[in-house]
């Protein structure tokens, strides 16, 4: 079927449904109620109409339920009541009454709708009447051996109500049959016990105090949706309270924490872009210093009006993520959206007018800005905060007022850092002398082939900058790994290899501990997960591993199979390339693992002719 015509025909469908529903429910009320009415006497007609304007009552005064706020109006338990009282025909043209007042109540309502509410109660008041006959209950008052009755009844009403309103969601909006029905019921089953509970009552009032039980029953049940009202409305305050900041009435850190991990997850599942800002004012404490803390307020007030108003038309988040720093987070915008967005805003604050603007180096307001974009192997919240967090750090650096896009900084500067971090990680490693020899070398060598690795993937100096460090850097968790468990000789045991498993977690939080190897953290947490997801700690599958994780797990692979290791034997290369082979779309990534062969085979052949 051609993907346009689905809606179409969903549509259609769902229009049938809907003069199905209507065509059932009316032909069930002619059948059960025969238009009984017109014969009513005088006393029969005040109880249908104090009956009805009990159930519009109960209509109009709804329960408001956390945490949507969603509407329970009770009117059908004095439809339940009227049918175990009066039976299904009276029962039917109470319905038909409260139907054509709420029509002229509620006029904004299509006037079909009108019809199809009206349809679907009929059928389950019919249904209802039907299983409570067949389950011998009988008009009159309350009795307990009628109970199963009763609950048939009940489950019956509501039952179909649940199925009747799912349907049509299914066939109107797409939505999943199962999701909609579990959805419901988990949010209505207390409802439906509750409206039972409620029919049961009202039928001993309206059996044994009639018109007065009826009237005593409204003004219960509308003083409790007046209560309701107040708690709602109550639950909202604090709601409201507890996700914004005070000061500036933007979101708060917690709420933007939040809302970040569920853009994630929707990106996740949707494929869409996302991106994610964080900007920090210039040179504030100048300000405040200047004018003092009040004047410094209302600075980030200033601020956070203009960010409002300016995001306000857009599907964004504006928050308040701590000081005079604030997060924008834009679901649908890649980098390069997000970034001329920004830089929109920017120049909008640079020609803003505030008083003492001009003591500002920049002789106007202004922030710097880091945005970072959403990609499939980020994981988690912190990863994209961190990025953009660096993002806004370079953009500080280099002379603030602008924007910079995470991972597009010049290379030149963090070019002359790298033999530093070399040696710096070296110095790291220099421990494992005394405790594992073989993993020092190991890590070298791992180093080296990173090297040569990204002239052939063609690396730009900055992710070969992080690539290499992180190559060298990947098993520094084994530090944590007692001595006599990295240097024996014999087969681990099972508990001695998990613990050996942890170092890829221990070596991650050592990393993160300091700001310089944050960003190697990847690598050293992931370079033992598979291609086919079977590895550790996460169990991450294909492009779930970063590019380079996947590179690196190849690298320190063939490193380890070709040295000699405590618990392994040592393969020549040629076994080696044979056993990545095999391997590759398992363990390692198909593309990459041919890539490092040929290298490698180039390298055997480079040495063989440097022999001769
Ligand atoms: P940079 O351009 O590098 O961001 O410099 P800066 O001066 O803006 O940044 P720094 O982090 O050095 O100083 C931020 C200051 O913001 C320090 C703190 O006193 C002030 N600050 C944080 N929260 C508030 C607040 O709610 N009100 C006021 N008035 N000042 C605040
Ligand atoms: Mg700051
Ligand atoms: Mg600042």
């Amino acid at each position: 079927m051609d993907k346009g015509q689905a809606p179409v025909s969903k549509l259609n469908l769902s229009y049938l449904y809907r003069l199905l529903l209507c065509i059932t429910g009316v032909s069930l009320f002619a059948v059960y109620n025969q238009g009984v009415f017109v014969a009513y006497s005088f006393p029969a007609w005040i109880w249908a109409l104090a009956l009805s304007g009990a159930a519009v009552s109960l209509i109009v005064f709804t329960f408001q339920l956390p945490p949507q706020g969603n509407g329970l109006s009770l009117d059908s338990s004095v439809y339940l009541a009227c049918l175990f009282v009066f039976g299904a025909s009276f029962s039917l043209t109470v319905l038909l009454i409260s139907a054509i007042a709420i029509f002229f109540i509620d006029r904004g309502l299509a006037w079909w709708r009108h019809v199809n509410n009206f349809a679907v109660y009929s059928i389950m008041i019919t249904s209802a009447a039907y299983i409570y006959r067949a389950l011998g209950g009988e008009q009159g008052p309350l009795l307990e051996g009628h109970l199963p009755a009763y609950a048939a009844a009940m489950a019956m009403y509501f039952a179909l109500n649940t199925l009747l309103i799912a349907f049509y969601y299914y066939l109107t909006f797409n939505e999943n049959l199962y999701d909609t029905l579990k959805g419901m019921l988990k949010d209505t089953v207390l409802a439906y016990l509750c409206t039972l509970v409620l029919a049961l009552v009202l039928t001993i009032l309206l059996y044994h105090n009639q018109l007065f039980g009826l009237g005593l029953f409204l003004c219960i049940s509308i003083m409790m949706s007046y209560s309701f009202k107040r708690m709602f409305a109550m639950y909202r305050d604090i709601e409201e309270r507890a996700n914004r900041d005070p000061r500036t009435g933007l979101f708060n850190h917690s709420y933007f924490e939040l809302a970040l991990e569920e853009e994630i997850r929707k990106a996740c599942n949707s494929g869409a872009s996302l991106s994610l800002a964080m900007i920090d004012i210039d040179d504030f404490k100048k300000y405040n210093d200047h004018f003092g803390h009040l004047k410094g307020d209302g600075l980030i007030v200033f601020l956070a009006d203009l960010l409002t108003r300016e995001c306000g038309g857009e599907d964004m988040l504006v928050s308040r993520y701590g000081g005079e720093e604030f997060t924008l987070l834009m679901p649908g915008l890649d980098t390069a959206e997000a970034y001329s967005f920004l830089e929109r805003l920017r120049r909008t604050l640079n020609n803003s007018p505030f008083e003492g603007a001009e003591i500002f180096p920049q002789g106007c307001l202004s922030f710097s800005a880091g945005i970072a974009g959403f990609r499939l192997d980020i994981h988690d919240k912190s990863q994209l905060v961190e990025e953009a967090d660096q993002a806004l750090y370079y953009a500080k650096k280099q002379g603030k007022n602008m924007v910079h896009i995470y991972g597009r900084q010049s290379t030149l500067e963090r070019e002359i850092d790298f033999s530093q971090d070399v040696r710096d990680i070296e110095q790291q490693l220099r421990l494992f002398m005394y405790k594992d020899l073989e993993t020092f070398k190991h890590s070298k060598r791992v180093f080296r082939y990173a090297m040569d690795m990204s002239e052939l993937l063609e690396l730009d100096n900055s992710t070969k900058r992080q690539f290499t460090l992180g190559a060298l850097i990947h098993d520094i968790g084994k530090l944590e790994i007692p001595w006599g468990i990295l240097n024996k000789k014999e087969k681990l045991s099972a508990e001695e290899w998990e613990m050996v498993k942890w170092h890829v977690t221990w070596g991650k939080e050592m990393a993160s501990t300091n700001v310089k190897y944050k960003e190697l953290a990847p690598y050293i947490e992931l370079h033992h997960e598979r291609y086919d997801g079977k590895g550790y700690p996460h169990g991450f599958k294909g492009e779930q591993i970063p590019r380079l994780c996947r590179m690196l797990t190849v690298i320190d692979s063939f490193d380890a199979m070709t040295t000699e290791r405590p618990y392994q034997p040592t393969k020549s290369v040629e076994e080696a390339i044979v056993e990545l082979r095999a391997c590759a779309g398992t363990q390692f990534d198909p593309e990459l693992t041919e890539l490092f062969i040929r290298y490698i085979e180039s390298r055997q052949l480079r040495l063989a002719e440097a022999a001769i």
